[in-house]
């Protein structure tokens, strides 16, 4: 307790996601009283509308590729004819991932249950800066944590309206037969790999010029041609001005003066903190742009020193292991006396679940040479062996980026099969300083494609 007041609750937590059931179950495992809101799902973005079920589509589009490339391993279906294609049934799917996602949302009711935190189901709203007020409840709480998350960004254009987000993505009754999808991020370019997986002809909009800008050029640049290999339409410069409905479907018009036709449109053009209809003014707590939620990065206090925000609602590094470790590390501050643990995001490794897929962990190139820091460049591409049988004309690209001076390796990038598996274990060397000749001097593994990591020898850039 933080003053002579008799609170309900010693810490709220507004949002049973990814970050704030870790912060709640770690607050109570610490002895605190800890009650948790959620108006919609359990376990959030990431459980239900998010990472979970988007690999899932993942995993299911990447089938379309396997029983392709198991011909030229001597694989057939007796009975079939020859040129027979395997077919697929997004009702089957859906009901099992549905029924999958049911079960998480289980697992998660019992963790709160479990820690003994008190879930309080619906809306939260700020009454004032220690009283909230869930359906026709209120509770005070000494400390509150807002951990509300993110939403789709709206698509304001005319038209826009008939554009759908990543949300309505898991939920669709059928699949359409042609997309236009809308932007040039992560689920932009993930929902382009999944659709076109699972038998969707896409065309990808993207108003700069190269996708993904965050990420290393040379990686941005290959999986552009490797989609367009696959036959992924993938436009740049292309920036939504307008959208028609009519007997077919869907025009979208862009700046450019040209028009896609579709039957779907997925806009993925980021996304906003969740932090509407939340009260903020009541409580005091002070908004940046979009509805960011100010706070102080080391401390995850807002303006208002009772009142903390972590995760996606801060608009930081919205990935869900972030918002994890902010929740773990506050909670074990508040009420586990530590003192506060500063979570490292200087370097978080990254996937993007394309096709290929993209793992990275540090500088890109790009980045490096910004910072001011002399480089060594080592990038290799190659066809990846499972496709010397498949006949697949897919490769991969691996590539490092190394500091002259110190030697360290500042950045580590691949577009290929297993990339985000493979990038966890180098993002542990590069948490670690690592070295080029730690690189040089560790045993491959081989044959794998993750061998490139430590025998490439000879920069091809300094
Ligand atoms: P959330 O998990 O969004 O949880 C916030 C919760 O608060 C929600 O359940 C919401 O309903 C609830 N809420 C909101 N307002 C209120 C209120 N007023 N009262 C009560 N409850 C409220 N990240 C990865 O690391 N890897 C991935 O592969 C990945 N894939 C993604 C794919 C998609 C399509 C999307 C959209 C996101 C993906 N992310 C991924 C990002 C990841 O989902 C988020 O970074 C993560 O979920 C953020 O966690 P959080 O706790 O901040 O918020
Ligand atoms: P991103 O921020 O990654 O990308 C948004 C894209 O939309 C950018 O290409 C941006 O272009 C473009 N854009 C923004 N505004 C407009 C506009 N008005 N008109 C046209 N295009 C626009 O957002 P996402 O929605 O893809 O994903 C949200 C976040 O969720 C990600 O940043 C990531 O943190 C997380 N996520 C993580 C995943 C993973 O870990 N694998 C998977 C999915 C999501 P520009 O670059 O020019 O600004």
């Amino acid at each position: 307790m933080t003053d002579n007041h008799i609170y309900d609750y010693d810490f709220f937590v507004i949002g049973a996601g990814s970050g704030g059931v870790r912060a709640a179950r770690i607050a109570a495992g610490h002895g605190a009283k800890v009650g948790i809101a959620e108006g919609r799902f359990l376990g959030g973005t990431c459980v239900n509308v998010g990472c979970v079920p988007k690999k899932l589509m993942a995993y299911a589009a990447d089938y379309a590729a396997h029983f392709a490339d198991a011909k030229g391993f001597g694989w057939s279906l007796p009975g079939a004819a020859a040129n027979a294609t395997p077919s697929f049934s997004w009702e089957i799917f859906r009901r099992a991932k549905d029924s999958e996602i049911a079960r998480l949302n289980g697992i998660y009711r019992k963790l709160i249950e479990n820690a003994g935190v008190t879930l309080h189901e619906g809306y939260a709203r700020f009454v004032d800066p220690h009283k909230i007020r869930i359906a026709d409840k209120t509770v005070t709480a000494a400390k509150i944590l807002i951990a509300t998350g993110g939403r789709p960004r709206p698509l304001n254009i005319p038209g826009g309206e008939h554009a759908r987000t990543s949300d309505d993505m898991f939920y669709l009754d059928t699949l359409p037969k042609r997309a236009v999808i809308l932007g040039g991020g992560y689920i932009a370019v993930e929902f382009a790999h999944i659709l076109h997986g699972l038998g969707v002809e896409i065309d990808l909009l993207y108003r700069g010029s190269l996708f993904l800008r965050h990420f290393d050029d040379d990686i941005r640049l290959f999986l552009a041609e490797e989609m367009k290999k696959q036959g992924i339409n993938v436009y740049f410069h292309e920036n939504p001005a307008k959208i028609e409905k009519d007997t077919q479907g869907y025009t979208v018009h862009t700046d450019a003066e040209h028009t896609y036709a579709c039957d779907f449109i997925l806009s993925a053009i980021g996304r906003d903190p969740a932090t509407e209809g939340l009260g903020l003014q009541d409580a005091g707590c002070l908004t940046a742009g979009s509805g960011r939620i100010e706070r102080d990065p080391q401390t995850y206090q807002t303006n208002i020193p009772h009142i903390y925000a972590i995760g996606d609602v801060t608009n930081a590094d919205n990935l869900t292991p972030v918002a994890i470790a902010e929740g773990h590390a506050l909670a074990d501050h508040l009420f586990g006396g530590q003192d506060m643990r500063s979570v490292d995001t200087s370097i978080i490794p990254t996937a993007v679940f394309s096709d290929p897929a993209i793992g990275t962990c540090g500088l890109t190139e790009e980045q490096a040479r910004a910072n001011g820091y002399g480089i060594e460049i080592y990038r290799s591409t190659f066809r990846p062996m499972v496709h010397t049988l498949s006949g697949r004309d897919e490769k991969t690209l691996m590539k490092l980026v190394v500091d002259k001076k110190s030697r360290k390796v500042l950045g580590i990038h691949m577009a290929g099969r297993d990339a985000p598996e493979i990038m966890q274990g180098f993002g542990v060397a590069l948490q670690c300083g690592a070295k080029k000749e730690d690189f040089d001097h560790t045993i491959p593994i081989h044959p794998t494609s993750a061998e490139e990591f430590v025998t490439m020898r000879t920069p091809c850039e300094t």
